[in-house]
């Protein structure tokens, strides 16, 4: 029996899609040319793909082809040599849509495998995030700004080709950089991106992480019910009523909180968060009523708490909000927790004042692709400029 590769590749939905098929039929197409078989495909959830919902393609290369067809002969793959995420924001642990709740980014990596991310934090800071894995794995970052763009339209940044260029030199047994560059001439026809891949696969380093690094948070665990477990009939619970939220410090009553899925946790979605700064608030209940998720739980003094365990970091809180720098988006790469910013201002409202001042300094692009004929054009030179620097 020959050797099975597995690469998948974790992508925000609509922003990334051509993006993430980009990579995975070039890493089948560049193994092709090395006489190895391979297929290039995306998973399937039960949900369509939404703005901002990871999802994941996959490409699988064999030595032979009797070794695919056998790889094949699953759902998808159980273990991967190689996971690529494409938003470092996805290091916080990802989830489709409301199937089969949080899961690390790390979770299918062999012992020894390899996560690459597209980033331009340090590892320390990428490995804080990642939940622990219990065997060692290698971590590579291609410094990149993260590549979002539309549904009809693609941002060609060199991200595709440099995150090739890494794979080709982290991983030599699944294709060589000269089969890569020969793609990237037939499939592209652009010399800058064949220099692209070159540099990344010059400059790609990797760093081991340890099963003593990263969030020690035990990620969410399930077991499918077994058929003779399974309940006749088809019941769906119905989502209960809020509850009423009372201020623990003064006693006061009167605040509401929605009841929310346990399981279904939309903050992976999110790669900014709104911060919103209390002593500007004037209550006038906007951010309240405009979130599409109901995030925003209404505490007992009229303020409009949003739930990180909720938000999905659509940004319309601070679009709807009247007052300037009222509310913020801020880089999701900022925060290490969902702890409630009410109940910080409540405790301390000049260390509030202070965390809001810093936080909002990481402001990111208010937009998650493309908003105007020739942008593209505008912002791509100047980012590969960049990153040929990096
Ligand atoms: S960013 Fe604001 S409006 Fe959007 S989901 Fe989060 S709290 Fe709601
Ligand atoms: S929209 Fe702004 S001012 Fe209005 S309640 Fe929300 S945070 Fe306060």
């Amino acid at each position: 029996m020959g050797r099975l590769y597995a690469v998948e590749i974790v992508y925000r939905g609509i922003f990334q899609k051509t993006l993430a098929k980009n990579l995975s039929r070039a890493i089948v197409l560049a193994a092709h040319r090395e006489g190895k078989p391979g297929i290039s495909f995306g998973r399937y959830g039960d949900s369509p793909e939404r703005n901002g919902i990871p999802a994941k393609n996959f490409a699988i290369v064999a030595t032979d082809d009797l070794t695919l067809e056998e790889g094949m002969a699953q759902y998808e793959p159980k273990q991967v040599d190689v996971t690529i995420a494409v938003d470092d924001t996805l290091c916080k642990g990802v989830e489709s849509w409301a199937w089969y709740g949080l899961q690390p980014i790390n979770r299918l990596l062999k012992p020894g495998g390899t996560l690459i991310v597209t980033s331009h934090e340090e590892p320390s800071a990428l490995v804080e995030m990642m939940h622990r894995k219990e065997h060692p794995y290698r971590l590579a970052i291609v410094k990149a700004t993260p590549s979002f763009s539309g549904l009809w339209v693609y941002k060609d940044d060199h991200t595709d080709v440099r995150i090739l260029g890494a794979l080709a030199k982290l991983m030599p047994e699944l294709f060589s950089l000269i089969a890569l560059q020969e793609v990237i001439a037939a499939e592209w026809k652009d010399q800058l991106k064949a220099t692209s891949a070159l540099r990344a696969y010059e400059r790609i380093n990797t760093v081991d992480v340890q099963p003593t690094q990263g969030n020690p948070e035990k990620p969410y665990q399930f077991e499918f019910a077994k058929w003779h477990e399974m309940r006749e009939g088809l019941a769906i619970p119905s989502i209960p009523r809020g509850e009423a939220v009372t201020d623990a410090r003064s006693g006061q009553t009167g605040g509401y909180r929605p009841a929310r899925n346990p399981t279904f946790k939309k903050f992976t979605t999110r790669t900014m968060r709104p911060v919103v700064d209390f002593d500007k608030c004037i209550k006038c209940t906007l951010c309240w009523l405009q979130c599409p998720d109901s995030c925003f739980d209404v505490m007992p003094d009229g303020m409009y708490d949003a739930n990180m365990e909720a938000c999905c970091g659509c940004g319309v809180c601070e679009a709807v909000c009247p007052e300037a720098n009222c509310i913020t988006m801020v880089n999701e790469t900022e925060f290490r927790d969902n702890a409630s910013q009410w109940e910080l201002w409540r405790a301390d409202k000049e260390g509030y004042a202070r965390w809001v001042s810093d936080k909002i300094a990481a402001r990111p692009e208010r937009s998650h692709g493309f908003r105007f004929r020739g942008q593209y054009e505008q912002q791509v030179p100047g980012e590969l400029a960049g990153a040929r620097d990096a």
